[in-house]
């Protein structure tokens, strides 16, 4: 068996609990609950586990993480471990004496989503009155305390119109970076699906205006924007090719090549408290099924993008195809890339239906 090169990144998904209830959030349907959550100290081992495999990076994500009391020792943990720390919220929790203690703990980076720029759109996004304007207020806690800021925002039918206001309110916030994210037809977004799919009109608006502003805020703001699946003609390199550089746990310590990796069925998951990290890495059933280029049918198999895109999402391809080893049927080389055209056709046109929200865990 070849050794595969160390993760890039742990994603700790800390806990599934989030105060918010995105109607696109990645969370699975079934929310794992709060009393199979991992300990304070089966966390610190994993995160020790993780430096020791190479990984570089540890980005505390749920759910929302604030809601772990421990996450201040957490974060001291890693970051004496040596690895740089990202925490990913939803900011509700938080408050500038958290925030500041979480500096003082070693926390490098914040990512911070928001829901739109309009607040009570955002708010009605979120299900909660009131959350935009606290994350504006948490944005500026965590300029304050020193940490870097990237503002996140999911994009769809309902908030494409305000990408330019999200540019300038991600400047105005002093954010380093905006991560323009699109909606991935996973969990609860495909229960939304129909609410959320931009019309193809509103992507191409979008594309420009993204090109505009890379050129004018260079230097002030960095953009990170990948192109919406459905309106793509090659598939995204999803997780950056399954088992290469991601390692994600579960709250209750499930290892995941990728958040969505659950929902295929034939792959058998380790457990962090079972099994450690590196061997769950290197001999794992669920890492080895779609790593590297052996498995793939063709046309990926003899594709030169084969290493590019590395056949893009399996658990896409299991969705709209029924087999997860399949090209993803983004790809317009894949002879189910009309499942995509036909999903585009029925849902961009249509009226918008109510939110589904996902529902709040324990
Ligand atoms: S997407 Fe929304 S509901 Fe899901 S974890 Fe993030 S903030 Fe919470
Ligand atoms: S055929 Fe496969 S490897 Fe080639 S571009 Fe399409 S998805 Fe990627």
């Amino acid at each position: 068996m070849s050794m595969p090169e160390p993760p890039l990144a742990l994603l700790a998904e800390l806990t599934h609990r989030c105060p918010l209830q995105c109607p696109y959030c990645s969370n699975p349907l079934a929310l794992e609950g709060v009393e199979g959550e991992l300990s304070t100290e089966e966390w610190c081992r994993i995160l020790d586990e993780a430096a020791a495999l190479g990984a570089y990076q540890v980005h505390f994500s749920g759910g929302e993480p604030a809601l772990r009391k421990d996450l201040p020792k957490l974060v001291r943990h890693a970051s004496a471990a040596g690895l740089y720390t990202n925490l990913i919220t939803s900011g509700i929790p938080l408050n500038g004496e958290k925030i500041d203690a979480l500096a003082e703990a070693g926390l490098e980076h914040v990512q911070l989503s928001l829901q739109d720029t309009l607040p009570e759109e955002a708010d009605r996004v979120a299900k909660m009155p009131g959350a935009h304007a606290k994350k504006l207020e948490i944005a500026r806690c965590v300029r304050e305390a020193g940490l870097a800021l990237t503002i996140n925002c999911v994009f769809h039918r309902q908030n494409l119109e305000r990408l330019d206001a999200m540019i300038e309110l991600a400047v105005a916030l002093g954010a380093g970076r905006l991560e323009i994210a699109h909606v991935q037809y996973y969990g609860w977004a495909t229960e939304n699906r129909q609410a959320l799919l931009p019309s193809r009109d509103q992507i191409e608006k979008a594309n420009a205006l993204i090109a505009d502003a890379e050129a004018r805020l260079k230097g002030v703001l960095l953009f990170d924007h990948v192109p919406p699946d459905y309106y793509a003609r090659r598939p995204k390199a999803c997780m950056g090719g399954w088992g290469r550089q991601f390692l994600n746990v579960s709250p209750s310590g499930k290892a995941l090549p990728c958040h969505a990796a659950e929902t295929i069925p034939d792959l058998r998951f380790d457990n962090v408290r079972e099994r450690s990290l590196a061997d769950i890495w290197v001999k794992s059933d669920a890492f080895r099924r779609f790593r590297g280029t052996g498995w793939m049918p063709e046309p990926c198999g003899s594709c030169d993008r084969r290493e590019i895109d590395w056949g893009g999402c399996r658990c896409q391809a299991l969705m709209l195809t029924g087999d997860a080893a399949k090209a993803d049927p983004v790809c317009e080389l894949s002879p189910d890339h009309g499942r995509i055209l036909q999903m585009v056709e029925n849902g961009a046109g249509q009226e918008t239906p109510p939110f589904r929200y996902r529902r709040k865990a324990n």
